[in-house]
């Protein structure tokens, strides 16, 4: 395994720039997500690493090798596409072993390594079978064997999961985590799903129209999101209008429906006017007689929806629209035009400049 260094990445199709200055260290043995919206640039990223793209601008680094201008069979870097990519006319065992005629390898050990492979997806038994007789997460985990069994440096997914359907991505996902745990090998996975980036990842970038918006891993962007971007796309947010009221060691926010004691609005300055943004989960239910604690606010139900073991509600407070989530309550859930306290904790909103 190795580690790869983008430096300054940059890729144009015409007058599209696909990807824009991109520098990202990705640690050997890490499962690395490109996460980001149709369109920004995230196959364009796999597709350099891998060497079906030439960057126009900036350099690639397997560990200290330069591999940007490479061909892809000269970096030791196997891929895994949406669409399986598996030859249809070619058993199981053939599809997988493929790699390894190519690379010559002895018929012994081609065999065992075949075998090996077909065992780490749990396939082994399925080597004699065509790929038109299995299910999409078979043919997938061929797939996966397919790029493990040469024992490339890199393993590159792009979007393997979506062309399953939902409880069978939601397992395919542990699947790939337990593989890259055994294996150790740097993965690099890209998706648009943020859900999968974080169920999955070591670490994330997020990208936005060809440029990076944030890196971290999973709780870390999810908390303390660096862009409005950011904040929306990773997880669903409310977005607050507020003015900065600075106190003596501290600031408050100064919303529609009342005062915010926020922890992270230190740095604004007074007066000035701020996005706030606050996780539907960070605001809070309080018993009716919650009275006036800090942060507790008024509020009208506007609609309920019950998902089983959660509901999410749209709340008016003081004219700003509010989306609740919260663990289902044992009893009664709440109801349209029910009035209701809620309350927001310090630490909860996220500051950024309007
Ligand atoms: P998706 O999730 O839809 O696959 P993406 O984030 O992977 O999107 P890319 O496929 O990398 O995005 O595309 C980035 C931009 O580059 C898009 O505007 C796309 O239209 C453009 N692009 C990609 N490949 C080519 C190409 N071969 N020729 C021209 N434009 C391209």
């Amino acid at each position: 395994m190795v580690s790869i260094t983008l430096k300054n990445l940059t890729k144009r199709f015409g007058s599209v720039t696909a990807v824009d200055r991109l520098n990202v260290r990705i640690a050997a043995g890490e499962l690395f997500f490109l996460l980001g919206p149709s369109g920004c640039g995230k196959t364009t990223v796999l597709r350099c690493i891998a060497g079906f793209n030439i960057p126009d601008e900036g350099e690639i680094l397997f560990d200290d090798k330069p591999v940007a201008r490479l061909a892809p069979q000269a970096r030791n870097a196997a891929m895994v596409f949406q669409n399986y990519a598996l030859w249809p006319h070619m058993t199981v065992g053939d599809n997988v072993a493929y790699g390894l005629e190519v690379r010559k390898v002895g018929k012994t050990e081609l065999k065992y390594r075949v075998a090996k492979a077909l065992q780490m997806v749990k396939m082994e038994k399925y080597a004699e079978r065509f790929p038109n007789e299995l299910s999409g997460g078979q043919q997938q985990r061929v797939a996966v064997a397919r790029a493990l069994v040469v024992e490339p440096d890199v393993v590159l997914l792009d979007e393997p999961l979506s062309n399953l359907d939902a409880k069978l991505r939601l397992e395919m996902r542990s699947e790939i985590r337990r593989i890259h745990e055994t294996v150790g090998v740097t993965m690099v996975y890209v998706t648009h799903d943020q859900k999968e980036a974080l169920s999955m990842a070591d670490r994330l970038i997020l990208m936005n129209d060809g440029r990076l918006e944030q890196e971290g891993a999973p709780w870390e962007v999810y908390n303390n999101p660096a862009t409005p971007f950011a904040a929306e796309f990773i997880g669903e947010t409310n977005f607050i209008k507020c003015r900065i009221r600075k106190i003596s060691g501290g600031a408050m926010l100064q919303a529609a429906f009342g005062e915010i004691q926020a922890a992270g609005a230190g740095s604004a300055s007074d007066g000035a006017d701020v996005i706030c943004s606050i996780r539907p989960e960070h605001v809070e239910l309080v018993a009716p007689d919650g009275g006036d604690a800090p942060n507790t606010f008024a509020a009208k139900v506007l609609s309920v929806t019950y998902l089983g073991e959660t509901e999410q509600a749209l709340l008016d407070a003081g004219g700003e629209r509010l989306k609740m989530l919260r663990l289902s309550p044992r009893g009664r859930p709440l109801h349209a035009g029910d009035e209701a306290k809620i309350r927001i904790a310090p630490e909860s909103p996220v500051v950024f400049p309007k």
